[in-house]
């Protein structure tokens, strides 16, 4: 676990909020990043732009909800401090106000399971989180209600948070529930999408567990795994050229 003051992990925190700008999930000074660290978690200070952001501006968030130094931690440090707290496999936490998840969280909608991806929160669905003002404990109670069984929800007129074990995931997620949004939104406008039902889902959770794995890491439990075709040994032969 690195410690609060790892410099390395400081500057990822940085770069991703950097990055969350450039992939256009996010806008200006919203939204905020954090890391798991020992003894509690690294996140971004409230307010300042992420291009003139520096290490020593990041702040370390005890595991009691106390901070240190001289920047105020993001306003959203309890919806962070909760996850890290409900959630012992996150190691990182994402909040952006995205474009198509913050349209459709002001709809007070979630997104159903209009495509198989939708498996990558965890569930058969994303759910939007009940409203409370921006900052407050009681928002940060509705997100953990909407995360049961999740790793990523929507936020009532306001946007989108998600959480993984490392940070690079945590990124990951957050582009594709964006994506996510996106797809559904269009689908909206063109018609009514055709919803995947349970049984559909619980085959798609069921691979999910082991998408993304490559040769030697599926267990032995892995039987919903998708098949991989046969295994040639030896070199491509010259005929296939
Ligand atoms: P901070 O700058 O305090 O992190 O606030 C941004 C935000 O998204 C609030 O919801
Ligand atoms: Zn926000």
């Amino acid at each position: 676990m690195p410690a609060p003051t790892d410099p390395a992990l400081r500057q990822e925190i940085i770069d991703a909020c950097r990055e969350m700008n450039a992939l256009g999930i996010n806008q200006g000074t919203s939204g905020n990043i954090s890391a798991r660290c020992a003894g509690g978690s690294l996140i971004t200070p409230s307010g300042i732009p992420y291009e003139e952001m520096t290490p020593d501006q990041i702040v370390f968030v005890d595991g009691a909800g106390g901070y240190y130094g001289d920047w105020l931690p993001s306003t959203e440090w309890r919806m962070h401090h909760d996850i890290y707290g409900a959630h012992p496999e996150a190691g990182a936490v994402v909040h952006t106000h995205a474009t198509y998840c913050t349209a459709l969280s002001c709809l007070r909608e979630g997104i159903p399971p209009f495509h198989y991806m939708i498996g990558v929160g965890g569930g058969t669905d994303i759910r939007c989180a009940d409203y409370a003002t921006f900052g407050t404990q009681e928002l940060s109670a509705h997100m953990l209600a909407a995360l049961r069984g999740r790793t990523a929800c929507l936020l009532a007129n306001h946007g989108m948070i998600c959480f993984a074990p490392t940070l690079k995931k945590a990124m990951w997620l957050a582009v594709e529930v964006e994506t996510l949004a996106r797809q559904y939104w269009l689908a909206r406008q063109a018609g009514t999408p055709v919803l995947l039902d349970d049984a559909e889902m619980t085959r798609v959770l069921a691979r999910f567990k082991t998408y993304g794995k490559q040769v030697g890491e599926l267990g032995v439990g892995d039987a919903e795994a998708v098949i991989p075709p046969v295994r040639r040994t030896g070199a491509i032969p010259s005929t296939a050229k």
